[in-house]
């Protein structure tokens, strides 16, 4: 009988260094003894790509796309190889591949690519003789040969997209907390773990900034239902899973978008800025039309960039932070949560919504008051335990 494969992640911190490559290595090891085929993702070693980033900055703002990809796949390389080297020294025969090596081949698109196909052979053959298969996470290569990376976060994708490309029996994202909370339990305290998310609620914690998974493998395995659990390196227990085509309760959650950028511009500009954004890829969040000023807002990142084209036409501009609450019926809410941060004293620049999510745009300092007073009221325990009563029933 064939034996289950399990596609395995492990994020930067879990790579951090070497006595935690060997924390790694055990988990491996326990799920191959336990007769699965396992391949394994690994990020860069925490605090690798900003030092990279940082290096290319100091040459040039906004660095040379191409050559950024080049750089930043390197750190994913080097995590790939020192895990390898573990495991091969404890016996247990392993090979790391680059994304080139596991044909893993993107769109143009450099520092946000997309994968478009994976030929699984190559990682199938070394299965097939017993290996344990790492792969470099957040990374690809173009049709044409061109070093691509997945943007920021982006190994999860690389692991969903090996383990739909695979039809893994689940793909297991290892990081340093042990799943998916109602927040991001280093702000509100009181976040607590959901044992189930669907995964309407759980794209809707990715697109606004719960970086515990990337949008994009969120997004992924939905659309080929990969099953796809988030557990901790260092504390085993079953984590959480992602599960469930309908968002089922009213608020399920609450993410936090840090550094974006709200660009106040003179109403004549507006346009332009928006269509300048459009040419250089710049993805805008909102275009705010507020009886006293209009402005667009964009990530702080991405404002190096469109600096370069905007000289002179910004009149004002200011880091702000995005809190989402989401759930099915959070549009509701708008009033009673403006009134609630009113009363502490905290003022929304800006609100937005859809059919399942309400974003309030704060000033960074007060976001993390506001996301510890909205948990408080609007995410009681009870709530989230009614709502894994009911995934519980679904199976
Ligand atoms: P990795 O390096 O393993 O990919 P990340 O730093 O990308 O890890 O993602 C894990 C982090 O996501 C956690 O340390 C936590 O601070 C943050 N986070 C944000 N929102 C949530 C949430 N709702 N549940 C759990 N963690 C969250
Ligand atoms: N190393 C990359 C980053 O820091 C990719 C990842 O960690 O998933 O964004
Ligand atoms: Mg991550």
């Amino acid at each position: 009988m064939k034996k289950p494969l399990i596609v395995q992640k492990f994020g930067g911190t879990s790579v951090g260094s070497i006595e935690r490559i060997h924390q790694v290595a055990q988990h491996i090891i326990n799920a191959k003894n336990s007769d699965n085929q396992v391949v394994v993702v690994v990020s860069a070693m925490s605090g690798e790509t900003n030092r990279l980033v940082d290096l290319a900055q100091q040459i040039d703002s906004v660095p040379n796309a191409r050559e950024l990809d080049v750089l930043l796949s390197a750190g994913e390389q080097v995590s790939m190889a020192l895990l390898a080297m573990t495991l091969n020294k404890m016996g247990y025969p392993s090979r790391s591949l680059t994304g080139a090596q596991a044909r893993i081949v993107t769109d143009e698109q450099h520092n946000d690519a997309t994968i478009k196909q994976i030929d699984v052979s190559p990682i199938l053959k070394l299965l097939e003789q017993d290996q344990i298969v790492i792969v470099a996470g957040f990374q690809g290569i173009t049709e044409s040969g061109d070093i691509t990376t997945l943007g920021r976060g982006g190994s999860d994708t690389t692991a969903v997209a090996l383990a739909g490309a695979l039809q893994a029996d689940e793909c297991q994202i290892f990081t340093d907390v042990d799943g998916i909370y109602t927040c991001d339990p280093r702000v509100v305290e009181s976040a607590h773990k959901l044992e189930v998310i669907d995964f309407p609620s759980m794209e809707s914690m990715a697109r606004h900034g719960a970086k515990v998974l990337h949008l994009p493998s969120v997004l992924h395995a939905w659309e080929n239902q990969v099953p796809l659990r988030v557990l901790s390196t260092f504390d085993v227990n079953q984590g959480s899973l992602v599960k469930g085509d309908e968002c089922l309760h009213s608020v399920c959650g609450l993410a936090i978008q840090r550094d974006m950028c709200l660009i106040k511009v003179a109403k004549p500009v507006l346009i332009s800025v928006e269509k300048q954004c459009q040419l250089i890829g710049i993805d805008i969040w909102d275009v705010i039309e507020h009886p006293e000023w209009f402005g667009i807002v964009v990530k702080q990142d991405a404002f190096s960039k469109l600096e370069l084209v905007l000289q002179g036409k910004v009149a004002d501009r200011h880091q702000i932070s995005l809190l989402t609450a989401v759930g099915a019926n959070t549009q509701e809410l708008a009033e009673s949560l403006n009134s609630l941060l009113a009363e502490h004293k905290i003022s929304a620049i800006h609100q937005k919504s859809d059919e399942r999510s309400l974003t309030t745009a704060l000033l960074p300092e007060c976001v993390n008051s506001a996301a510890n007073l909205l948990h408080q009221a609007y995410i009681m325990p009870s709530k989230a335990h009614d709502c894994l009563q009911k995934h519980a029933y679904l199976g």
